[in-house]
C-alpha cells in the first residue's frame, strides 16, 4: 500500500471518529490512564457470504459511511472485552464491516465497582448497561443466546437456540469460567448447594447480592473469611479491595467482627504498599492476613475453613475459586495454557491453536492483567488488527495498552493503580514498560471521587 492510500485512510478513520463524537479517545481515559491501545486500520473491499441458518437480530438503521472495508465479525460475549470490540469494529470499519454481537443476558452487569454492592453503596441495578446504544449508534447487529459450539473449517457458530451464524472473523469475549471440579477446585465446593451457600460473587449478579445479605446477617463478633485464588485471577487487587470494604463495614455495623483472608499466593498481589498499610493500619484488630495458604476444605454444614494456617468457623465464608477462561474457548480446545487459557499473537489476539478465530478479555493468556479497563484496550487492538487484515495489511506492529484501577479502602477512600504494557518484538509478547507501575501515594477522598467518574468514562467509552 502506497503512503497516500495510508494517508488518506487514517483521515477517513479520523473522520468516523468525529463523527461519533469521539475525537479524543484517549481524552476519555482518567487522568492518571495512558493513551488507548491502538491505531489506525485500513483496507479495501472483501467479498460477504451469507449465513444459512440466521438467529434473530436486533439491528438499527444506523449507517456509518463506508470506508471501503467488508468483512463479517461475530462477537461472543458482550462484556469489558467483546463490546469494545465490537463497537471499534464497526466505529473504524464503517458501513461494509458487519458485526454481530452475541451474549446470553439482557443487559451486561459490571463487575467494577460491585464491591460497593457489599456495602450498600450502589445497587446491581445501577451497574447494569444496556446494549441499545450499541445498536443504534453503531449499527451493530444484536443477538441474545447462548453459543455453544464453534465450527473453524465452516466458519461459524451454533446457538443454544439452534440457530448459527457465519463468520470471516471471529471473537471470543467470554470472560471467565469458575473452577470447582474434584481435584482443581476447592474440596468441599463441588455440589450446586455448597456453592449457594458459600458465593464467590466474583461475577457480578446474583451472587453478589446474595453475599450482601450474608454480611448484613453477621452478628457483632462475627467472622468473614475470603479465600484468594493462586495468580492468575481477574482482577488482582479486587479482594484486597473487597476485604478492606467489609471490614469498614463491619466496624461501622458489627462491632468486634473480623475479615480473615487466606490467601493462595505468596504476598499481597497488587498494590502491596497500599493494601499493607490497609491491613496492618487501617483496619488493624479488624483484618488478619494470611499469605501461602493451602485450603483443604470447606465444610459448608458447619461453615469451617480448614487450611494450612488452621480450622476456622465463620458466619459467612467467601471463596473465590480458581477460574479458566470461558467454556467456548475451552470446549473449542483453544485454552492451550494448561487448560486454562488462550495463547494469543499479542498483535491480533487471534489464537495460536486456530486460524480467524480471535481471543480477548480475561479468556486470553498474556501477562496484561484480567481486567476491565485491559479488556476495553484489548478489545480496540483486536478490532484495528481484523480491519487491517480485511484490508490486506499486518497488525500494527507496536501496540500499547494501559490499566488503571482505583482500589476503595475504606467506604469514603480509595487508591489508585496503574501501568502501561507494550509489545516487545524479542518475546513477542505485551510487557509492562519499566516504571509504570504507579500506584497512590496514601488514600483519599479525592480518589474516591475520581473512582465515580473513571468508571463512568470507562462504561460509557464501552458501551455507548
Ligand atoms: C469484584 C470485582 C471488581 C473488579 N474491579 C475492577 C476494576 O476496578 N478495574 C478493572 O479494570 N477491572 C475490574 N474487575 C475485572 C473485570 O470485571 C474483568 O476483568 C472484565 O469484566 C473482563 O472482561 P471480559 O469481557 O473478558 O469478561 P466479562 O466482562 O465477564 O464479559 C463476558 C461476557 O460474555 C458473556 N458470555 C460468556 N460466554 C458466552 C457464550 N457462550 N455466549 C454468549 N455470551 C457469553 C457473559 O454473559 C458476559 O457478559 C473487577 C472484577 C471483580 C470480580
Amino acid at each position: 500500500m502506497d503512503k497516500n492510500t495510508e494517508e488518506n485512510l487514517q483521515r477517513t478513520r479520523r473522520r468516523l471518529l468525529q463523527a461519533a463524537g469521539w475525537g479524543s479517545i484517549g481524552a476519555l481515559l482518567p487522568a492518571l490512564g495512558c493513551g488507548g491501545g491502538s491505531t489506525d486500520g485500513d483496507g479495501v473491499s472483501f467479498a460477504m457470504g451469507r449465513s444459512a441458518r440466521t438467529p434473530t437480530t436486533t439491528t438499527s438503521a444506523t449507517t456509518l459511511p463506508s470506508t471501503g472495508l467488508s468483512g463479517r465479525v461475530v462477537v461472543v460475549g458482550g462484556g469489558m472485552a467483546g463490546a469494545a470490540a465490537a463497537k471499534y469494529l464497526r466505529l473504524w470499519g464503517g458501513s461494509g464491516v458487519s458485526v454481530t454481537l452475541v451474549e446470553r443476558s439482557a443487559s451486561y452487569t459490571s463487575n467494577i465497582m460491585s464491591n460497593l454492592v457489599l456495602t450498600g453503596q450502589r445497587t446491581i441495578g445501577s451497574l447494569q448497561y444496556k446494549y441499545d446504544s450499541l445498536v443504534s449508534r453503531y449499527g451493530i447487529n444484536r443477538v441474545q443466546g447462548d453459543v455453544v459450539a464453534i465450527d473453524p473449517l465452516a466458519r461459524k457458530v451454533t446457538l443454544a437456540s439452534g440457530g448459527a451464524l457465519a463468520y470471516d472473523r471471529l471473537v471470543l469475549a467470554p470472560g471467565v469460567e469458575f473452577i470447582y471440579e474434584q481435584g482443581v477446585g476447592i474440596p468441599g465446593l463441588e455440589s450446586a448447594a455448597a456453592q449457594a451457600r458459600v458465593p464467590h460473587a466474583w461475577q457480578a449478579g446474583a451472587q453478589t447480592t446474595a453475599l450482601r445479605s450474608q454480611i448484613t446477617a453477621m452478628p457483632r463478633g462475627g467472622v468473614f473469611v475470603l479465600t484468594i485464588p493462586a495468580k492468575p485471577y481477574r482482577c488482582p487487587p479486587g479482594p484486597y479491595e473487597r476485604a478492606c470494604l467489609v471490614a469498614d463495614w463491619l466496624k461501622k455495623n458489627r462491632a468486634g467482627s473480623k475479615v480473615v483472608i487466606l490467601d493462595a499466593n505468596p504476598g499481597i498481589t497488587a498494590e502491596v504498599h497500599t493494601f499493607t498499610d490497609a491491613f496492618m493500619n487501617v483496619h488493624a484488630g479488624v483484618t488478619e492476613y494470611h499469605a501461602n495458604v493451602t485450603l483443604n476444605g470447606i465444610d459448608t454444614s458447619t461453615m469451617t475453613v480448614d487450611s494450612s494456617v488452621g480450622r476456622i468457623r465463620a458466619n459467612v465464608i467467601n471463596a473465590i475459586p480458581p477460574h479458566r477462561a470461558g467454556r467456548v474457548v475451552t470446549a473449542a480446545g483453544l485454552a492451550d495454557q494448561g487448560g486454562r487459557w488462550a495463547s494469543v499473537d499479542q498483535l491480533s489476539y487471534e489464537s495460536k491453536v486456530a486460524a480467524g478465530i480471535h481471543v480477548i478479555g480475561d479468556s486470553a493468556g498474556t501477562a496484561q492483567p484480567k481486567a476491565g479497563h485491559i479488556g476495553n484496550q484489548l478489545g480496540k487492538v483486536c478490532a484495528d488488527a481484523i480491519l487491517r487484515a480485511f484490508g490486506g495489511l499486518s497488525p500494527d506492529p507496536a501496540p500499547v495498552t494501559n490499566s488503571a484501577c482505583y482500589s476503595p479502602i475504606t467506604m469514603e477512600t480509595a487508591s489508585w493503580l496503574t501501568a502501561v504494557f507494550a509489545y516487545d518484538p524479542d518475546t513477542q509478547a505485551m510487557a509492562a514498560v519499566a516504571d509504570s507501575f504507579r500506584e497512590a501515594a496514601a488514600r483519599d477522598g479525592g480518589n474516591f471521587s475520581n473512582m465515580g467518574k473513571w468508571f463512568n468514562a470507562l462504561m460509557s467509552e464501552t458501551f455507548s
